[in-house]
């Protein structure tokens, strides 16, 4: 069962937005006692937080527990986030949201997404044994058309916009005519509440890694908000429960061109132009927006637009320093350069940066 976070109403599971249109949430919460602490059985990967999962592990390729290393290339850590089985961090919703789905008893999920999510949602329903059908713009890279199409998943490409594919993906679920038991199934990084609670686990992994002790600051890239919003939400849970001191400031970083998080709260903007080289975090319209604004707030972070030259240094030096990630995460460690010149992170201070996808299947 879901609650919506816009207007408080409840939902059955089977829903992906509340009638209202907001975006949802478990209902249940996880709570913290001796006996639900994580004995961090490491070989368990983010499944060592199962207690703190609103759902019970039914999907899973070994993902999670990503290395946390002192960066060649900067003071601050990085999180191996592209470490993962299909490559970037969207593992650990797509285990958590397909778990859901096999829990729920779907057979047949949607998601639009032409890149890593796409990946992500499309392998774990094949190892699952689901129908997977993703809607891709008409001009995905190649690439990451065909990773997805190995999975065996039915590709709907769409042309025009980003935003036009979500709406056709949308307009197949509008057909659905019993919403108690649908034929199709959401299985959104944008929508999806256990996606969000998957993503969670990346704040319970970093702060258990540090011996239970939080950062003071952690940069993320921040398109949908998918990575953002779930270690937001983690941390905010670990906070609470005592587990840690205070939630760590969260820097959101946005592409120069497509920053609609840092216009609408005037956050620091790195340059000019419209940054292609991080394709990946071009959404004009995140779906959690408000949830975003709350999360900045809260944490006494920001959100930082990066210009398209920052992004590429940034990714040479960081493929100079043997770190195969995608240029769209290059943002982050460039916002660390760009937020230390600004006195915004003081230089004592103890970063962590999520480096969340491979440079593979480009
Ligand atoms: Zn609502």
């Amino acid at each position: 069962m879901y609650t919506c976070v816009v207007c408080g109403s409840t939902q059955p599971a089977t829903a992906w937005r509340c009638s209202c249109g907001g975006p949802l949430e478990f209902t249940q919460q996880p709570a913290p006692s001796i006996e639900t602490t994580p004995s961090l059985d490491h070989n368990a990967g983010l499944w060592a937080f199962e207690n703190w999962l609103p759902v019970d592990c039914a999907v899973t390729l070994g993902e999670g527990f990503t290395p946390l290393v002192d960066a060649p290339d900067r003071d601050v850590s990085y999180k191996l986030e592209w470490l993962f089985p299909t490559g970037s961090f969207k593992d650990r919703g797509a285990t958590a949201t397909i778990s859901h789905a096999v829990e729920l008893g779907v057979d047949h999920v949607v998601e639009d997404s032409s890149g890593n999510a796409g990946k992500a949602i499309a392998t774990y329903a094949a190892y699952a044994g689901l129908d997977a059908e993703i809607f891709v713009p008409a001009d995905a890279k190649p690439g990451k058309v065909r990773a997805i199409e190995r999975t065996g998943a039915t590709i709907t490409k769409i042309e025009g916009s980003r935003q036009a594919v979500t709406d056709a993906c949308m307009a197949q679920l509008a057909e659905e005519t019993d919403p108690e038991t649908p034929t199709a199934w959401y299985a959104s990084h944008a929508w999806n509440p256990a996606f969000f609670e998957g993503t969670a686990t990346f704040a319970y992994e970093l702060v258990a890694q540090r011996d239970w002790t939080a950062p003071d600051a952690v940069v993320t890239p921040l398109g949908h908000g998918t990575l953002f919003l779930g270690a937001y939400r983690g941390f905010a849970r670990l906070s609470n429960w005592g587990l840690i001191d205070s939630i760590p400031r969260l820097y959101g970083v946005q592409a120069t061109g497509v920053a609609p998080i840092v216009d609408a709260r005037g956050g620091w903007i790195a340059g000019d132009g419209t940054n292609t080289v991080a394709d990946g975090i071009q959404i004009t319209e995140p779906v959690r927006a408000d949830q975003i604004q709350t999360a900045l707030d809260a944490s006494g972070g920001e959100a930082v637009a990066i210009d398209e030259q920052r992004t590429q240094e940034a990714y040479d030096r960081l493929h100079r320093n043997g770190l195969f990630i995608e240029p769209t995460c290059a943002v982050a460690p460039a916002a660390v350069d760009v937020l230390r010149e600004a006195g915004e992170l003081d230089a004592g201070e103890d970063v962590v940066v999520a480096l969340t996808g491979t440079d593979s299947n480009r």
